[in-house]
């Protein structure tokens, strides 16, 4: 073992952290030797996903031994005459996540940067890293501004210079839940200059309510450096399937599909994505289902004088007002699954998935008992 394999790795690669998940129900069982636990630690949909979309699976599942369409007719077909754009505009990714790192591989290197926001989703800082492209973090919104924890658009602009290929925008931003409007948007795609691509990340599109939340597919057209992502993992309920995309300017979609493996996207998870798209009552009835967990939730923090960072995603990140890792530990023995953000840089808060009202309430009676502890 003469060899040291860490330090043959690329610098970006040997500093890297990996991504942390949230713990799976499985692996909390068996460690701690419980049962009916709840997971409200990934932004999943408590509802599952549309019965539709199982049948599709269903109906695929004879079809496995063959590879799949690598190109992805059905869908992109479907997501095209859905965003009125050619299918050749669509790329599709084992989860939208990997939209993002198809992206950091075309455009980002060593002498190039990424900018995005403190507080950020965390698979930012893992794809430029990985490339060795130098990531710019800019300081987000303060604690006590309107949008605490939130994009600081003028902070991120300021910090783009020749070298930035990249900014990555999330909207509404996990785990802040926080969210940029339609003008604060749509000056940012105005000033960013037109070599800089702007990826922005509607994970959470679907749950958005808010008003003046833009659709930032109409603004595609206007600027061809525009890529926005979303995925089918949040509120179409299949994120063990791994599907999501992007929708672009055709040249950057052109790029993007010379770099991503030939069958990126499952026979399964096309199916299914195509079928949940049909299914706008299982959309409809998810977003109900979280607005009104979302008020239970809120208020219970509310009653209890703990803060929170206002959210219009499926999720909130509610202030422990101390260290929230112990909490975390603590509702884990209780077997409440949530995540810790102190890796996001907030230390004190825990980010909760609004789930089913049960949940909910089996969450915050949890909460009350290791808070009084
Ligand atoms: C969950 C999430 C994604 C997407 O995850 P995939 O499962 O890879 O589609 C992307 N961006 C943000 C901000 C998310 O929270």
């Amino acid at each position: 073992m003469s060899c040291d394999y860490r330090a043959l790795a690329l610098a970006g690669v040997q500093n890297l952290t990996p991504y942390q998940p949230g713990k799976p129900i499985e692996e909390l069982e068996r460690e701690l030797g419980i049962r009916e636990s709840i997971k409200l630690a990934s932004n999943e949909n408590p509802l599952g996903p549309s019965p539709k979309a199982l049948e599709a699976v269903r109906a695929q599942l004879g079809g496995i031994a063959l590879y799949p369409d690598g190109n992805g007719f059905a869908l992109k077909r479907r997501l095209a005459e859905q965003f009125d754009v050619a299918p050749s505009r669509i790329t599709l990714g084992n989860g939208s996540n990997e939209i993002l790192e198809l992206v950091a591989r075309a455009y980002l290197a060593p002498a190039r940067n990424a900018v995005f926001s403190a507080h950020a989703f965390a698979v930012y800082p893992i794809v430029v890293q990985a490339v060795g492209a130098e990531a710019r973090v800019a300081p987000a919104n303060g604690p006590d501004h309107a949008m605490p924890y939130g994009h600081d658009l003028d902070a991120m602009a300021s910090l783009i210079n020749a070298d930035t290929r990249v900014v990555f925008v999330a909207n509404p931003n996990n785990p802040t839940g926080t969210w940029l409007d339609e003008d604060a948007v749509h000056g940012f795609l105005k000033r960013v200059p037109e070599d800089v691509l702007v990826v922005m990340d509607e994970a959470y599109f679907e749950y958005v309510e808010a008003d003046g939340y833009p659709d930032s597919s109409r603004w595609l057209d206007a600027f061809p450096n525009l890529l926005l992502t979303r995925t089918f993992s949040k509120i179409h309920g299949l994120a063990g399937l791994r599907i999501g995309y992007g929708v672009s300017g055709e040249a950057v979609a052109d790029i993007l599909n010379r770099v991503r493996q030939p069958f990126n996207t499952n026979l399964l998870a096309q199916a299914a994505a195509v079928a949940a798209l049909d299914d706008t009552d299982h959309v409809s009835e998810s977003v109900r289902v979280n607005r009104e967990g979302l008020v239970q939730v809120m208020d219970a923090c509310r009653e209890r004088g703990l803060g929170f960072i206002p959210s219009v995603g499926n999720f909130l990140s509610i202030d422990m007002g101390r260290e929230a890792g112990p909490v975390y530990q603590a509702l884990l023995r209780e077997g409440v699954i949530v995540r810790p953000i102190a890796g996001y840089g907030l230390p004190n808060h825990l980010r909760v998935t609004i789930g089913r009202a049960h949940e909910n309430t089996r969450f915050i009676a949890a909460l009350d008992k290791v808070l009084r502890a």
